[in-house]
């Protein structure tokens, strides 16, 4: 029988279908006994599918670097 403090590890890798049948079986009993970590999965669930939901940010293009780093330079000769 996993403790709370073993689901709570394990957690993100079954999230992730990182654990083996029998780590699987054992991480399911453990959330069928603990409404605590019933609660934790399903807040560690809405964090990750939040997160994987994010954009990546866009790389700058070569001019736009050029523009903000012109400006920067225009910046620090006025100063
Ligand atoms: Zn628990």
């Amino acid at each position: 029988m996993l403790s709370c403090r073993d689901l709570a590890e394990k957690a993100s890798d079954h999230i992730e279908k990182k654990l083996s049948f029998r780590e699987a079986l054992s991480y399911r009993l453990h959330l069928f006994l603990c409404g605590y970590c019933r609660k934790f999965v399903r807040h560690l669930k809405t964090t990750i599918e939040f997160g994987q939901r994010l954009p990546e940010p866009e790389p700058l293009s070569d001019e736009e670097a050029e523009k903000i780093a012109a400006q920067t330079f225009e910046k620090s000769d006025q100063e």
